[in-house]
Formats: structure tokens, sequence, C-alpha cells
């Protein structure tokens, strides 16, 4: 038996039940609901503790190397990562970054990437099926890969970056056919199949690569 606690922010709402997430840093939130005692909070955590380690042990492997001459793939793309300065730069295969502050460096550029790739992507299928976009917006979600609104805009976080061409596609085809229909009805996912048959399959790959969310 593990004797040590495992530390954790609690934060109580008007919730009837408990939850428990582990973020990107490794830190463990516990949502509660307002009348919970200090004891019942405890054993919640201490229910979930192998949870907790196999989700920070997945974590802390996933991240990704960021040191000089390891390869990073953006969009299936493979990337040798050297030392640059100023403002991350991508240029012939390699991706300079600055010497400190790695990862905030390698956002801005992922956002800059994922604006140019997920946009042509968009162009290129509007321009094959007359799909309407109002707008391309890039975002930091975490929870979602991209969404749509009712007035067409789309949506598409940056960390897509980080899946493959055929899982950016499978996104891009999605929120476009959201433009016109924006449930997940069966007519829906007909409209995905005919432009991508195979869809189920990179769809369901989505859910192992949904560890990159927190890389950054
Ligand atoms: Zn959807």
């Amino acid at each position: 038996m593990n004797e040590e606690k495992i530390a954790y922010t609690l934060i109580r709402s008007a919730r009837k039940t408990f939850s428990l997430s582990v973020n990107g840093e490794g830190e463990v939130v516990v949502r509660a609901p307002r009348g919970a005692g200090k004891d019942a909070v405890d054993a919640f955590v201490l229910q979930h503790e192998r949870w907790i380690a196999k989700r920070r042990a997945l974590l802390a492997q996933a991240k990704p190397d960021l040191s000089d001459g390891a390869l990073i793939k953006l969009y299936g793309v493979p990337y040798i990562i050297a030392r640059g300065h100023g403002r991350a730069r991508l240029s012939g295969g390699m991706l300079f970054l600055p010497a400190e502050e790695r990862e905030a460096a390698l956002t801005a550029i992922l956002k800059k990437r994922a604006r140019a790739y997920m946009t042509a992507l968009v162009r290129e299928y509007v321009a094959a099926y007359g799909f309407r976009c109002a707008a391309v917006r890039i975002t930091s979600a975490r929870g979602r890969w991209g969404s749509c609104n009712e007035k067409g805009a789309i949506s598409f976080s940056f960390r897509t970056a980080f899946l493959s061409e055929a899982q950016a596609r499978y996104i891009a085809v999605h929120e476009l056919c959201h433009t016109r229909q924006l449930d997940h009805s069966p007519a829906f996912w007909q409209a995905v199949g005919k432009i991508m048959p195979d869809y189920a399959a990179v769809r369901a790959s989505l859910r192992a690569a949904s560890v990159v969310m927190y890389w950054l």
C-alpha cells in the first residue's frame, strides 16, 4: 500500500458527483459537490490511485523530445530539431527552435503551420465538393480537434499538427460536412463516407492519438 498521499487541486461547485482529471503537467484536479467532506474527497482520490499513476506515466512518455537532433512529425512530415535564434522556423526538413522556452516557440509555429495546412485542406475540399466555409480559425482547444458553428465558420485545434495527413483530412472533411448538417445523423456519416470511404478506421485511430492534446 502506498502511504504517500496524492496532492490534488480541489474545485467545489454545485455539481452532484465527483470527477477527477490529470492535466498536461501531471497535476490531479478533483471536482466535487459543495457539501463533500475532505475524507470523502481523499477516499475518492485514493480509489483512483492506479488510474492516476497510469495517466501520469502515459503523459510522461508521450511528451515529445524537443532536444537538438530529435525528430518531430508535423502532419506526418518529419523534421529534425536544431538550435535556432529568435522565433521558431521550419526550413528544409529542419525545425529551428531557440535554446530557451522551446515549448512556447513550438506552440507559436504550430499555430502558423496549422493555419496554412488546414486552410489548404479546406480549400481543396471546397473546390472539389462545393462546401461553403465562411472562415477557418485556429484554436488551442484540447478537448476537440475541430468544430463548426451554424454560420459555417470552422475551427481547428493547432494540436492537429501532431496528427497524420489522413487524420487531419478526416477532421477537415468532418467539419466541412457539418456546414451542411450540424448533427451526427446517419445522413451526416454517409456524407463523410462519400468523400472519405475509409473514414471509420481513421476516426478510430484518433482515439489513440488524443494523448497529443497534452503535449503542449
Ligand atoms: Zn462532429
